[in-house]
């Protein structure tokens, strides 16, 4: 939908806030949507610079086959033939897809239908199934179907909120500045935040609850238990709309009997646990917020029950400002699993287990090979690829070789396995450079189609400019491979809307009312129609064709008996931690990156904010292991290995460790996240536990520490060469920046030598007799190629003049001063943390500006205009306003 003929209407591709964006001609000017209703205007770091990342550098632009570029007929063909050939010689069952909550709804449609549908493998899932499977298990327990009950507008009308597992202000930060809105206009007004460490979404609560991992089952139902105790449960709801209570009352009883017992076992002080259970039980208009850190464990789909149990029991469901809330991770993982990709579902939330509704959709499709039993959920998927059975996969929009558990293990297995089929939007991903068969797809700003949000929001994606290179939908490059494989019928789409069309009739047929997921009032719109839809939310049905923002308002629910189901969860026990893997690990997001860093990681100023994959440990950990800050350390374990900086804060619980799930080996060496978690799984969802892994920890140290900063990037084979020492790349703008830790086999000299980098200019430095540093640089035509500065420590350097330097032809001072790495007299470099990106603000200056009296974010802004744009540093800012005036006040 264009307002006038510069400006289009579309929708974030990042986080599952589905935020509404106004974008101009090509993709300028991206601006916040002020009508949309997820974002009314706001839009966070990342979206905010989504222009920053429509550089045809990089991309894939042309199809691939074997290594070799070539057309799409070839390249269609060469899919097509090579499934058609595994199957004949295997089955069905030999074939896979597995994709992805980046893909829009009508991609998603056509590759299930396919592969479900026509083809006939149920070896169909997605990325999700790491995401959202346990509250899509958990909600299926509890309310007969995969809804979410509220809607965002829920968010101005609670009065508590209980953040479980989840750092909104860094993971749905437009979210969260809707929710401080509520907490700093109403005094009363509470958050509760119930996390392992101390995030920065801590920033705005009034309690933290700092838990033991893993124990939220026996923290719910301590809840559960003591909203009992004190006569706040809804006891005509319980009788009239649900159905379970007693068994999981008398089993949360049994479990968590007193605040103290919970209290002990959750390693909580009493006085907090009793504070947030008086909290809950005294206000009616509570909304409990949940995401990762609920759904990735062992026990996610218990975990979600737990929750759910204690707004059943207080009917805090189905009506304004309460309920509980799932924080979708990705733009579209929702509409993922409208249209079946999960591979325990089919289409339009059609389950295997009735024969009757599955019947469905093999007569709706007109479909000969509709599969009849799920397929393998993604850890199942990977190890089926990896004994063999598997032989051919088709990975759509995802990076399984740096995202899923034992990444090591699945890496391992996709090259082995015969047909790797990747269709993505870059030219390099650890996932691309295993695949056979390369498809270049269209990405945001190019796509059109439909995502849907946390809320049940279905959103346009619009496209804002022509296709980069040969690159195509993912919808009609699977379309084009159907019709290729013979499937004639069903796959003769024109455009999206077509497809849509076809996913919300389907939503419709036969439904009667037996289905959530129903947007039959969809499935006639016209062209034109669908390019001007409005953001709405599901059920879109003929009685509802505004939407429907809450669900359950009549106590109605989806299960056989109408009613809610309690179901009675218990607590796990708690693992003592092996001896040779003392210390804990989670994993988790950052504020300014996305999934595996292939779009935010090639914006400079996003990569600042954390520019080095580090791992977070409490001082006393890093005494106990002589560890100092920002020292190289090694984590492993009996998976895998990865090196990192150490970031010493006691935001963790000592003996607990924390790492950013999203550097790839494009970035670094060997931190790979993912490496270290195994493949344990929660039982009845599937999802991965990648929230709690076992590790051993010890100093890295490096003979050499050096500083590498090329005009163009290194190419992978050089980049081989570091697998065994420390690397770390930050794209700078106007050049690459690699951060290395060499061990004693690698002299810097040698490195170059290796790399095939010949010095113009260089010098050593020697102490007693032995080489201490060395500094190296090339120049061509005047302008910097590479510069190396090398020492026993990583040497100073002011990266950002540096940066300039490759920008243009060198004047006589900055080759005489290049070498030291400074510019001028090499006065101090403020390399301290990047706080606001929007800016570049660093906490260095923020620290001065407070003890020169900026006492308020309002202040810093006015000073620094830190905080004044998209408001994503707003809790860091809040956070180093906290330390330094109390260090102050210390101080006076
Ligand atoms: S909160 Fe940020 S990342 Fe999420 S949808 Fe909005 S702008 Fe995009």
């Amino acid at each position: 939908m264009s307002n006038n003929l510069t400006s289009t209407l579309t929708t974030c591709p990042y986080c599952g806030v589905g935020c509404g964006i106004r974008a101009g001609a090509a993709g300028a000017d991206i601006k916040g949507d002020s009508r949309h209703p997820a974002n009314f205007g706001r839009l966070c770091v990342k979206g905010s610079a989504l222009g920053q990342t429509l550089s045809a550098e990089g991309r894939l632009l042309l199809p691939q086959v074997n290594g070799a570029d070539c057309d799409w007929p070839t390249a269609i063909n060469a899919v097509a033939q090579g499934l058609q050939q595994t199957i004949a010689e295997h089955g069905p069952g030999s074939v896979a897809m597995y994709l992805s909550g980046q893909l829009l709804t009508e991609d998603y449609y056509v590759a299930n239908k396919l592969m479900k549908g026509f083809i006939g493998s149920p070896h169909v899932d997605t990325n999700s199934r790491l995401c959202m499977a346990s509250t899509v298990a958990g909600h299926k327990r509890a309310f007969g179907a995969d809804v979410v009950p509220g809607c965002y507008d829920d968010i101005e009308q609670a009065r508590l909120f209980v953040l479980v597992g989840a750092n909104m202000a860094w993971n749905h930060p437009v979210l969260f500045q809707r929710m401080q809105a509520v907490l700093q206009a109403n005094p009363d007004a509470k958050l509760v935040v119930i996390d392992p460490r101390r995030s920065a979404s801590c920033e705005a609560a009034q309690l933290h609850l700092k838990l033991r991992p893993g124990t939220d089952v026996l923290l719910f139902n301590g809840l559960l238990s003591y909203l009992a105790q004190q006569g706040k449960l809804d006891q005509r709801f319980i009788h009239l709309h649900t159905e379970g209570f007693a068994d999981a009352l008398v089993n949360a009883q049994q479990q968590a009997a007193t605040v103290a017992q919970v209290a002990s076992g959750c390693d909580l002080p009493v006085e907090q646990v009793l504070q947030f259970y008086r909290c809950f039980a005294d206000e009616a208009l509570s909304l409990t917020l949940f995401s990762q850190g609920v759904n990735q464990a062992l026990d996610g789909t218990d975990k979600v029950n737990a929750i759910i149990n204690c707004h059943l029991a207080t009917g805090r469901i189905g009506k304004p400002g309460c309920g509980p809330f799932s924080l979708t991770g990705q733009p579209n993982a929702m509409g993922g699993r409208e249209v079946g990709g999960l591979a325990n579902q089919l289409a339009a939330h059609i389950d295997y287990s009735d024969n009757v509704q599955q019947a469905l959709v093999g007569e709706f499709w007109q479909a000969a090979n509709l599969v009849q039993q799920p397929g393998y959920k993604a850890v199942e998927l990977f190890d089926a690829i990896e004994r063999g059975e598997i032989k051919a996969v088709w990975i759509i929009a995802t990076n399984p070789v740096v995202s899923m558990p034992q990444a090591d293990k699945v890496k391992a297995a996709l090259t082995r396995c015969p047909l790797v089929i990747v269709s993505d939007i870059y030219q390099h991903s650890d996932t691309l450079d295993v695949a056979n068969i390369k498809l270049p797809a269209l990405g945001w700003s190019e796509k059109d189609g439909t995502v849907t949000n946390s809320e049940r929001r279905i959103s346009r994606q619009r496209a804002l400019r022509p296709p980069q290179g040969q690159a195509k939908a993912d919808w009609q490059i699977v379309c084009q491979v159907a019709r290729a494989m013979g499937f004639s019928q069903g796959f003769n789409f024109a455009n999206a809307g077509e497809i849509f069309a076809e996913h919300a009739a389907l939503s419709a047929y036969k439904n009667n009312g037996q289905r959530a997921f129903n947007i039959a009032a969809l499935a006639q719109l016209s062209a034109e129609q669908y390019h001007q839809l409005a953001p709405i939310q599901w059920p879109v049905t003929d009685s509802t064709p505004q939407g429907t923002a809450r669900l359950f308002a009549d106590g109605q629910f989806f299960t056989a008996s109408g009613r809610a189901q309690f179901i009675a969860v218990q607590q796990s026990g708690f693992k003592q931690a092996r001896p040779q893997t003392p210390l804990w690990l989670n994993s988790g997001r950052l504020r300014d990156q996305w999934h595996t860093m292939t779009r935010t990681g090639t914006v400079a100023a996003l990569m600042q904010h954390r520019p080095e994959p580090f791992v977070s440990l409490h001082p006393a950990d890093a005494a106990l292991y002589g560890i100092s800050h920002a020292e190289l350390v090694q984590l492993s374990n009996s998976y895998g290995r990865v090196l990192l900086r150490a970031d010493i804060s006691d935001t963790q619980r000592p003996g607990e460790l924390f790492i950013p799930m999203h550097w790839s080996a494009q970035f670094a060496s060997q931190a790979r996240a993912d490496v270290l978690f195994a493949a344990d799984t929660d039982a009845i969802s599937g999802q991965p536990a990648l929230k709690l892994s076992q590790v051993a920890l010890r100093r890295f140290t490096p003979a050499w520490q050096a500083l590498l900063l090329t005009a163009e990037p290194l190419k992978p084979a050089q980049l081989a060469l570091f697998s065994t020492h420390y690397m770390a790349r930050l794209p700078l703008g106007c050049c690459q920046s690699y951060r290395l830790g060499l061990t004693e086999a690698l002299t810097p000299p040698q490195l170059l030598q290796q790399l095939q980098l010949t010095p113009d200019l260089s010098c050593l430095d020697n102490q007693h007799g032995q080489l201490s540093g060395y500094r190296a640089a090339a120049i061509k035509d005047n302008q910097l190629k590479w510069l190396l500065l090398a020492g026993t420590a990583l040497p100073p350097a002011d990266q950002s003049w540096l940066n300039q330097l490759f920008d243009g032809p060198l004047s006589l001072d900055n080759r005489r001063q290049l070498l030291s790495g400074c510019a001028g007299q090499g006065g101090p470099v403020d390399s301290s943390a990047l706080i606001c990106s929007c800016f570049n603000v660093r906490s260095k200056a923020i620290c001065q500006a407070i003890a020169s009296g900026a006492d308020s974010t309002a202040k810093l802004g006015k000073q620094l205009s830190c905080g004044t744009n998209c408001g994503s540093c707003l809790p860091e800012l809040n956070s180093l306003l906290r330390q330094q005036l109390s260090l102050s006040n210390v101080g006076a």
